[in-house]
């Protein structure tokens, strides 16, 4: 019978502990205890923020949602076929919220129009 290759017990990169990884996380390098899986999170924003400088820098700027707003735009015109394969997908889903859509946007209009005409 062969066994399953256990990973070897390592120190822990955070407070030096030994320890023996899950079998199923071969590559763990941080151990069970609490405070080193919250470190290794706010290690891992760190370095998420460092390759990602522009994503806090334009929230900060004012311009946060307009910078998304493009990022979606150039993201639909780079895969057209993205949206085309989720309303095929997500068939029911997308006419129950185009039903729900175009009844907010009849009344609302139907409100506007309300308003234009009883202002002449
Ligand atoms: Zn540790």
């Amino acid at each position: 019978m062969r066994k399953a290759k256990r990973p070897p017990a390592r120190n822990c990169i955070i407070c030096g502990r030994y320890f023996k990884p899950k079998p199923f996380a071969y590559s763990q390098k941080v151990c069970s205890r609490k405070s080193c899986r919250e470190k290794r999170k706010r290690d891992n924003f760190q370095n998420w923020k460092k390759i990602n400088p522009d994503y806090y820098k334009t929230k900060n700027e004012g311009n946060f949602s307009e910078y998304w707003r493009e990022r979606r735009k150039i993201y639909r015109k780079k895969n057209p076929n993205c949206m085309k394969n989720w309303r095929k997908y997500n068939r029911n889903k997308y006419r129950d919220y185009m039903k729900k859509y175009m009844k907010t946007y009849r009344r609302n209009s139907k409100v506007k129009r309300a308003v234009v005409s009883s202002s002449k």
